[in-house]
């Protein structure tokens, strides 16, 4: 009997836990707040600030949001960023990717004070996290973690197979999975574009986390029976739907829940945890720069 992994549960249960903590921070005179950016017209990106705006509100966290003319010289931006930086009010900076081109993407991760990048992009908090030290880890593979926390996955000596090795999940994901801690411990296999015989590395998984960004990649048959598989893919196709469109992830859910243990559903999946795990993030960082005791 496939299992499917809710992530919407599990992200209410993570949204719980930060508002008892900023429940906390609040008694202690802080309240704890995270500015967004947009330097960008592109509506999937103004619609993704929208949410993060939305979910703090949910939580108690204050969300600052500046938006800068995507025309703008490149300077506004790295200044903007040092303006929150300098603000007590202001614990975690997001800015919403992708910038426009003429903006230096790494000068800008590199800008965001460290204790305030809850994306955890900076190359010090990328450092910490490969040390095993992680000050954030980046939120859609921690949100991974707690999925695969939440449904008792056992990670350790499992062969886990990450489908994919950007920046932003699949070389966080993998550098999670092989850490020698809880809900790590896992024999891990990072596939991308260049992998020869892909197939006959998800035969062998136990643990599949596919982030390719290609629509129903994997399907059922690469399977093994029993495997847990991750779907971390959110990939707009044409359907006839009132928006012309649909999400669906990496993994063909239809053939691959008939083999699977255990899978994600897209959208349902993945997608929320990684909106919960930025407040999770937040609070932590207003945590650390005030020293407020919070359990995260
Ligand atoms: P990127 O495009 O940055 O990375 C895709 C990776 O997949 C690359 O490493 C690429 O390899 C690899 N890849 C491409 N083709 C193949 C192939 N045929 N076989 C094996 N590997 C392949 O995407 P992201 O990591 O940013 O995102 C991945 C997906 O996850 C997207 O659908 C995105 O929308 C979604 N996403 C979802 C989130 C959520 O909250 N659920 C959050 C972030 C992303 P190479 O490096 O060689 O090019």
């Amino acid at each position: 009997m496939t299992e499917t992994i809710d992530g919407e549960a599990v992200a209410a249960d993570v949204r719980e836990t930060v508002a008892d903590e900023v429940a906390r921070l609040s008694d202690a005179g802080v309240e704890p707040g995270l500015a967004t950016v947009l330097m960008s017209d592109d509506p999937a990106s103004e619609t993704y600030v929208s949410m993060k705006q939305r979910d703090c509100e949910e939580v108690g966290i204050e969300g600052i949001h500046v938006e800068i003319d995507a025309d703008a010289p490149a300077e506004e931006l790295y200044e903007t960023i040092d303006d929150l930086n300098a603000r007590d009010d202001v614990h975690g900076i997001l800015v919403q990717m992708p910038v426009p081109d003429h903006v230096d993407k790494r000068t800008v991760l590199r800008r965001i004070d460290p204790e305030k990048d809850v994306d955890g992009f900076h190359p010090e908090n990328v450092g910490r996290l490969v040390a095993g030290d992680a000050r954030f880890k980046p939120c859609t593979p921690h949100g991974v973690q707690k999925l695969l926390d939440a449904y008792d996955v056992e990670t350790e000596g499992a062969d886990a197979v990450v489908v994919g090795r950007s920046d932003i999940v699949g070389k966080p994901m993998a550098n999670l999975l092989i850490q020698k801690s809880p809900v790590g411990n896992a024999t891990t296999t990072v596939c991308h574009s260049r992998t020869e015989d892909l197939e006959a590395k998800l035969a062998d998984a136990d643990i599949v986390v596919a982030a390719a960004g290609i629509p129903e990649f994997v399907d059922g048959s690469m399977l093994k029976a029993g495997a847990t598989v991750i779907d971390v893919g959110i990939n707009r196709v044409d359907a006839d739907t009132e928006k012309g469109y649909e999400l669906v992830g990496d993994v063909d859910y239809e053939s691959a829940s008939e083999v699977a243990g255990a899978i994600t559903p897209v959208p349902g999946g993945v997608g929320p945890m990684t909106r919960a795990m930025l407040l999770y993030n937040t609070v932590k960082a207003a945590g650390i720069q005030t020293g407020v005791d919070v359990n995260l």
